[in-house]
């Protein structure tokens, strides 16, 4: 069935040249609500009873030409379309007529909503309640009864209706549709009526629970197209035409049909075209389309899909969709753009339906491309930098795949390994670079990497082997290659030959802990090894020994040969000295004659002296050098883990203790550590330090001892003893501490102090006229060692401004006899300058009287041992007189100390001893003391 058979009204169409007034008279006489312009039979614009009631309002005049004021486009659609296809397109563009044309285009007639109604009225598919169709848009519009046919109509268009209700006191009395406005247009009524006038009255009422097709009947039967219907006291309803059709049409249910519109709307606002699209087998029609559809491919409702597409791209499209249900984002090219096609398959009551989406992406695509292009080109440019940067790179860069072959490897690679481009590429990395020895570890680690096991070693030091075999230490930074899906490809690695930086470290690191002429460890590293020593002896429960060996006299070597031969010397000794230890011992150079030797793993102590004898043996052998041959002997000093210590340090420290040990009780010799050694050292150390202190601080004062005539009780000098005056511990007799200061050369400033302290005193004491003799004065050993004694001696006398008649210089004995001849020189010497000299201690050393001879000596000073055993005990008597008259024969004076007793006073006076000093006439006093004796004195006599 045709479309066109449903239509009523088939006289509704006019020519383009049609005024307004014919329009009416038209609609009036056809009974039609609308006119269709045509030209050649095609359909051109629409004029509707809607537009007219609005120019009739307006007031424009009838003359004017009905196409300046129809609505085009038309909505059109193929005649032979089904009619669930029509009344879809009037809902769906809420009109209630649309255009039927035939298959040139030409005009057939227009469908309105009430030939539907009838149809499906009369194929009988009415069996709805009125109450199904209430709408909240149905509420009757109304009007009080003296309202104005112009107010009613600016009612009817500000509330979208065609129908109105006139009311008076609550009551419905009339109803006034678009119709018979019309009517009143044709008529010219003024608008200033009242529309009250011109309403239909009874209106057409219609109950709740009716059915749909009695109301129908009534409509038919009445002519009349609305009707009221009242839902309680107030509610009214106007049902028209559309509302019963659009309950008749049971198949669009009204919630899918809101829901589709609801689609559809989106489908408006999406910037993809769409379409729904009726398939008919042979053809498929556009049943429905967006703007953005209509607007780009130029088509409209009821036009062909491939009017729309062409032919060979729908076909394609369909034939997709048939092979598998449905094509998705599939691109075509149409008309020279890009769209990505989207068709799905659906069934509407029964009807197949099409859905195609078609996306315009030629923007996307040349955007895309654009991009595309840009990133190339950036790539391009990155990839040349890249390539400049190989290139000239400093490092090494090297790249991996997978397997471990090289991909990548820059000039500076290629360098390294010795090996060209061609050569290195596609070659197993660690096959053929990696150092042998590395080869398992490296690819172990390698692979670890590569599979996750293992997070990337960002730094990694190892060897290479360059082609010619050479090793080279490379320091490496590595990352990992990734392509563009995150999968890993390999790895890239730069890497800097550091074998020189290694070498050079290695080179340092020898200097460090090798003595450069011995090439023995220095002391840094034997002390580490001692460290180690001493833990495998600890953890085996073994004995451990530390020598420490020193040539004896090295020094005399170095001053009277040089320093090359003593270094050969040295050189030779080690050599010898390394020669004899065993494999598991180690030898160190410690200092410039000094070596320790580490000997482990001892079980006893007897196995050490083995060694130490061995070691005493290699030093008996003659040096021969060029310049001289030598004999040498050395010192050594032991001690022994874990009886003497049980570190490295204390060992060490307590070797070089019982050193000193060994050196005192004479060279060529050897000494084991005791604990006494070590406290003796503290307490040496400790005075020491003091005593250098004490120095500095001027902390010695003099002491003087009147001496006197022991015939006549005359004072005639004063001995000078020298007194630490320590700050905490009071005054500190000599013996505690001039010991020391000779062995440190302290005492030649505290000799010097006491020198120029006690010839000042005697000086002021003299011009005080308090004191007339000589001032006796101790030198030391070691003072007289020095070459400029004798100027030193003289300066300090000249600096205190005493006379040097006044001055008496005492020498012991030994130190005389010690080096003789030196000290007779220098003792004549200072004899030329004034200055006396007496013989300390005499009678202790072994002084040989023919000796005494050649000496300038003025005095002997018989020592206090003696004295204290005359008179009773004869040996002491016996030599005391004999010290008397040998010093007669010489022509010496004797002097004697110690004097405590009266008898010892005696026996002295009775065998000729001049003169004397001890307790017994005074102690030795300080300065003040003694200026008090001698002013007592003065005054006693
Ligand atoms: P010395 O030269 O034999 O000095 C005599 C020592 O005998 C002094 O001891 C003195 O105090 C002590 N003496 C004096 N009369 C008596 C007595 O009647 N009975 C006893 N028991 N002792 C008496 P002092 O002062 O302790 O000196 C000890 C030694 O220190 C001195 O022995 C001397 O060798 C050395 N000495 C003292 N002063 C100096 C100095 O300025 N230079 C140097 N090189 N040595 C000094
Ligand atoms: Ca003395
Ligand atoms: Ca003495």
């Amino acid at each position: 069935m045709a479309l066109h058979e449903l239509i009523r009204i088939t006289n509704d169409f006019l020519d383009l040249t049609a005024t307004l007034r014919t329009a009416i008279e038209r609609m009036e006489e056809s009974g039609s609500s609308h006119t269709v312009l045509i030209e050649n039979a095609t359909p051109i614009a629409i004029l509707t009873l809607k537009e007219i009631i609005n120019l009739y309002h307006n007031g424009i005049a009838d003359t004017q030409k009905a196409i300046d004021y129809a609505s085009y486009p038309i909505i059109s659609i193929h005649d032979d379309r089904p009619l669930d296809m029509a009344v879809e397109m009037m809902i769906d563009y809420e009109i209630r007529r649309i255009v039927l044309i035939n298959g040139s285009g030409h005009y057939v007639g227009t469908l309105t909503q009430s030939d539907v109604l009838r149809y499906y009225e009369s194929q009988g598919r009415v069996d709805h309640e009125v109450m199904g169709c209430l709408n909240k848009r149905n509420t009757a519009l109304k009007v009080p009864y003296d309202t104005t046919v112009k107010g009613a109509i600016e009612q009817m268009q500000s509330a979208y209706r065609d129908v109105m209700i006139v009311m008076r006191d609550d009551n419905p009395i009339g109803i006034v549709t678009e119709k018979d406005i019309l009517m009143l247009a044709h008529q010219k009524v003024s608008l200033e009526n009242h529309i009250a006038d011109y309403m239909h009255s009874p209106i057409v009422t219609a109950e709740l629970n009716e059915k749909i097709h009695t109301i129908i009947e009534r409509m038919k039967f009445g002519n009349f197209h609305h009707l009221l219907v009242r839902n309680g006291e107030k509610n009214l309803y106007v049902l028209s035409e559309k509302d019963l059709l659009r309950n008749y049409n049971t198949a669009l249910e009204v919630k899918l049909e809101a829901k589709l519109r609801d689609a559809k709307a989106t489908y408006n606002l999406l910037g993809l075209a769409f379409c729904e699209i009726i398939d008919l087998g042979d053809d498929q029609i556009i049943k429905w389309l967006n703007a953005e559809a209509m607007l780009t491919f130029g088509v409209k409702i009821d036009d062909s899909m491939s009017k729309m597409l062409g032919d060979s791209v729908w076909e394609k499209l369909m034939q997709t969709l048939r092979r598998h249900g449905g094509v998705e984002r599939e691109r075509i090219d149409f008309d020279g753009k890009v769209y990505e096609a989207t068709l799905l398959e659906a069934e509407v009551n029964g009807q197949n339906i099409l859905k195609l989406f078609l996306n315009d992406v030629s923007e996307l695509i040349r955007l895309g491309e654009e991009l595309r292009k840009s990133l190339e080109h950036t790539i391009e440019l990155e990839q040349e930098k890249s390539r400049l940067y190989l290139e000239v790179a400093s490092v090494v860069m090297l790249a991996l795949d997978t397997e471990g072959n090289i991909t990548l490897i820059n000039p500076k690679g290629c360098a390294l390994l010795g090996v060209s481009k061609e050569e290195a590429l596609g070659k197993n990395w660690f096959d053929h670079f990696v150092d042998k020895e590395q080869v398992a570890e490296t690819k172990a680690l390698f692979n670890a990497v590569l599979s996750g096991e293992e997070s990337v070693v960002e730094y990694l030091e190892n060897q290479v082997r360059t082609k010619s075999g050479e090793k080279r230490i490379i320091a490496w930074h590595n990352a990992i290659l990734k392509n563009t899906e995150g999968k890993i490809i390999g790895t890239f690695s730069s890497g800097e030959d550091i074998t020189k930086i290694r070498e050079s470290e290695r080179e340092i690191h020898w200097m460090a802990h090798y003595d450069k002429l011995t090439k023995l460890p220095n002391r840094l590293l034997l002390s580490a090894r001692l460290e180690h020593s001493i833990e495998r002896s600890r953890r085996e429960h073994k004995k451990l020994g530390v020598l420490y060996i020193d040539i004896d006299h090295f020094k005399d070597i170095n001053e009277s040969f040089g320093y090359e031969t003593g270094d050969l010397v040295i050189a030779r000794i080690a050599m010898r000295l390394e020669g004899i230890i065993r494999q598991e011992d180690t030898i160190g150079r410690v200092g410039g004659d000094e070596f320790i030797v580490v000997l482990e793993a001892l079980e006893d102590i007897t196995e050490c002296e083995r060694i130490l004898k061995e070691i005493m043996r290699v030093f008996g052998e003659k040096v021969e050098t060029s310049q001289s041959d030598f004999q040498l002997t050395g010192s050594i000093g032991i001690a022994i883990y874990p009886d003497d210590g049980d570190d490295g340090e204390t060992l060490l420290k307590n070797a070089d203790i019982a050193l000193r040990q060994a050196k005192e009780t004479g060279h060529n010799n050897y000494c084991y550590f005791t604990q006494e050694m070590s406290v003796q050292l503290f307490e040496r150390v400790l005075m020491e330090r003091e005593l250098r202190r004490a120095v500095d601080e001027k902390e010695f004062v003099v002491y003087y001892q009147p001496q006197v005539d022991l015939h006549t009780g005359a004072i005639i000098g004063a001995e000078a003893l020298v007194r630490w005056k320590h700050p905490s511990l009071g005054i500190i007799r000599p013996d505690m501490f001039i010991p020391l200061a000779e062995t440190n050369q302290l005492i030649i400033p505290i000799g010097e102090e006491v020198l120029l302290q006690s010839c000042r005193c005697i000086k002021r004491l003299i011009d005080e006229g308090l004191f007339e003799g000589r001032i006796s004065i101790n030198v030391s050993g070691k003072q007289f060692e020095r070459p400029d004694v004798v100027e030193t001696i003289n300066r300090i006398i000249g600096e205190s401004g005493l006379d040097v008649k006044y001055v008496e210089l005492e020498i012991t004995e030994s130190v005389l006899m010690s080096n003789p001849k030196a000290l007779g020189e220098k003792l004549i010497a200072l004899k030329a300058l004034g200055v006396e000299v007496a013989i300390d201690d005499f009678g202790t050393g072994y002084s040989s009287l023919s000796y005494l001879k050649t000496f300038p000596i003025d005095k002997l000073k018989i020592d206090q041992s003696f004295v204290r055993g005359i008179p009773n005990d004869e040996q002491d008597s016996a030599i005391v007189k004999a010290i008397i008259a040998m010093a007669d024969a010489l022509g010496l004076k004797t002097i004697a100390e110690g004097i405590e007793e009266e008898d010892q006073n005696l026996f002295l006076q009775q065998h000729g001893c001049q003169q004397g000093q001890g307790y017994l006439y005074a102690r030795p006093l300080d300065e003040k003391g003694f200026e008090t004796y001698l002013r007592d004195y003065k005054t006693l006599r």
